[in-house]
């Protein structure tokens, strides 16, 4: 399929930008739309493809839509409207044979719910998350996560491998939702539990730089330890690109996978509160890495380096 056939890419944000620039570097032809006009068209103007004016234009155009959204919420209106917003969807231009692949965290039972509805109008809803945040989409490096029927999903897989590096087939529609929600999950208890060891080995007269040293050679290693701790936390820049609410999304997602699937999960859940109230203290537009200032102000010691400390510089080059 690569190259020929038109794909339709809708919401341009952190990591729609690089997904859509990798589509368009492996020769598909794109449109793109986002709510914010004024990003598609610096995509546009940055990268090439089409802008779309409307959802509808975009999937009279388009037989392949991804779609890279916040939440369940948002692709839902975006497919069938309604939310009070702009009465244009995608729906009013589908037409029975075309595949939507919605690569956004959404919420598995919504998925599935919404695959139904598709599903009666004879288009394909394929679930296609990703893990590896901005910087594995910038090289192309993502890990994808595909959830639909088999026949559907080996369609869309040139498309996800213009994308990603590693697709794994999870099983049945709402599946790969489902498991990025639960690696989020793993992934935000990491990134706790390494800054509270931070925190109280500072308290004890540790150095956060050797300390990160000391888990990055040791057991205690996780992503977080390597690749946001001196990255985004030393460094003071909270900036990894993936917003705080984002992270608690997923983290509900994954609590309510719990419940429904009668699961006990104690630490999913105090993981998932920890998250909620620094979401509610940090506000909006916080970067998730910015849970680790939130955890400083409770212990009262900050990670920062202390001045005329090496350290500083260390966090700096790397
Ligand atoms: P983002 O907020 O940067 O981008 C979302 C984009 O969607 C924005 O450009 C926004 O304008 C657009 N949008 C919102 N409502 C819209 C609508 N009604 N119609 C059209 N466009 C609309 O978010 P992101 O960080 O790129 O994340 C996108 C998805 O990917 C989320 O579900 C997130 O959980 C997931 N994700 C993010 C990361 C990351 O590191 N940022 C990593 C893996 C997965």
């Amino acid at each position: 399929m690569s190259g020929s056939a038109t794909l339709g890419f809708v919401g341009i944000g952190n990591m729609g930008v690089p997904m859509a620039a990798h589509l368009l570097a492996a020769g598909y032809d794109l449109i793109v739309y986002d709510v914010r006009p004024e990003v598609a068209q610096a995509f546009v103007d940055g990268h090439g493809g089409r802008r779309a004016d409307s959802l509808a234009d975009l999937a009279e155009s388009a037989s392949i839509i991804i779609t890279m959204l916040p939440n369940s919420d948002i692709v839902e209106q975006v497919v069938f409207g309604g939310g009070g917003g702009s009465k244009d969807r995608l729906i009013d231009a589908l037409t029975p044979g075309k595949t939507i692949i919605d690569m956004s965290s959404s919420a598995p039972t919504r998925t599935v719910a919404l695959g139904a509805k598709l599903a009666d109008l004879g288009i394909e809803l394929v679930d296609a998350p990703v893990s590896g945040g901005v910087k594995r989409a910038e090289d192309g490096t993502l890990t994808i996560m595909a959830g639909g029927r088999p026949e559907a999903v080996a369609r869309c897989r040139p498309v996800l491998e213009a994308i990603g590096e590693r697709i794994f087939e999870t099983g049945a529609l709402g599946s790969g939702h489902a498991m990025k929600a639960l690696n989020n999950m793993v992934s935000a208890a990491g990134l706790i539990a390494a800054a509270e060891a931070l925190l109280i080995g500072r308290r004890f007269g540790l150095e956060p730089d050797v300390m990160i040293d000391v888990l990055n050679a040791s057991t205690g290693r996780n992503n977080s330890t390597e690749k946001k701790f001196r990255q985004f936390v030393l460094s003071r820049s909270f900036a990894s690109g993936f917003s705080l609410d984002l992270m608690l999304k997923d983290l509900t997602t994954a609590v309510k996978l719990g419940h429904d699937t009668d699961t006990p999960a104690p630490l999913s859940s105090l993981c998932r509160e920890l998250w909620a109230a620094a979401d509610s203290q940090l506000g909006e537009g916080a970067d998730h890495t910015a849970v680790v200032r939130w955890l400083e102000a409770l212990a009262e010691v900050s990670l920062e380096a202390l001045p005329n400390s090496d350290e500083g510089q260390a966090s700096e080059a790397s």
